[in-house]
């Protein structure tokens, strides 16, 4: 299956409406998609996304992934793209697979992206994690920060549920290395000590 996802210079990427043909002489329907979808007169060109020159696939809902190997096509005028992207399911598991694994906390848009990917609805979504769908959703649009409890909850939940089996295995065992891990920890040792009539605390070594 591919997607075909569409865009101009600025903002979120838009999935371009399956038209019929207009009545214009184009090389082929790819080009249609980029004259339907502009003004323009332009004709548009069709160029290969490599690895230093790649395309930004912000129709994903990220601003921060870049596809090589694949034709796109860009009106040279108004600089509006338009890319056929093939097995999309692949592509976005190996997307979700990356921001489950990243150091850095999930921003809204990550969020959005892994749930979308497990066809959970957002209220869904949001008994899952145990909030209400207005806060879940103030988690999504960036209005409020989570705490790093239901970014770790996101995680666990897609790596658990995802098709990536792969993902799951992993995080299977990471989660019983941290649970058990957690069992064996030596509890601190609590000490005090009186002194002038008074209970103070002793530090102890680490
Ligand atoms: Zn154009």
């Amino acid at each position: 299956m591919a997607l075909r996802d569409f865009h101009g210079r600025h903002g979120r990427g838009a999935v371009a409406p399956d038209h019929p043909p207009v009545a214009r002489t184009m090389p082929d329907r790819h080009h249609h998609k980029v004259v339907e979808a502009h003004d323009c007169e332009e004709f548009p060109v069709e160029l290969q996304a490599t690895l230093s020159k790649p395309y930004h696939y912000v129709g994903c809902g990220l601003n921060n992934v870049y596809l090589a190997g694949i034709r796109y096509w860009l009106c040279g005028r108004c600089r509006k793209q338009y890319a056929e992207i093939p097995a999309i399911k692949e592509l976005h598991r190996l997307i979700a697979r990356a921001l489950v694994c990243q150091p850095a906390l999930l921003r809204g848009e990550e969020m959005r992206f892994l749930r979308k990917r497990l066809g959970k609805k957002s209220a869904e979504f949001a008994a899952i994690l145990g909030v209400v769908p207005e806060t879940y959703s103030r988690f999504e649009n960036e209005k409020q920060e989570p705490s790093p409890t239901y970014d770790h909850l996101v995680r666990l939940y897609y790596a658990l549920h995802s098709d990536d089996v792969e993902l799951s295995s992993v995080a299977r065992s990471a989660t019983d290395a941290v649970l058990g891990a957690k069992k064996k920890a030596r509890r601190p040792r609590i000490a005090a000590t009186m002194k002038d009539n008074e209970w103070h605390p002793v530090p102890q070594a680490a």
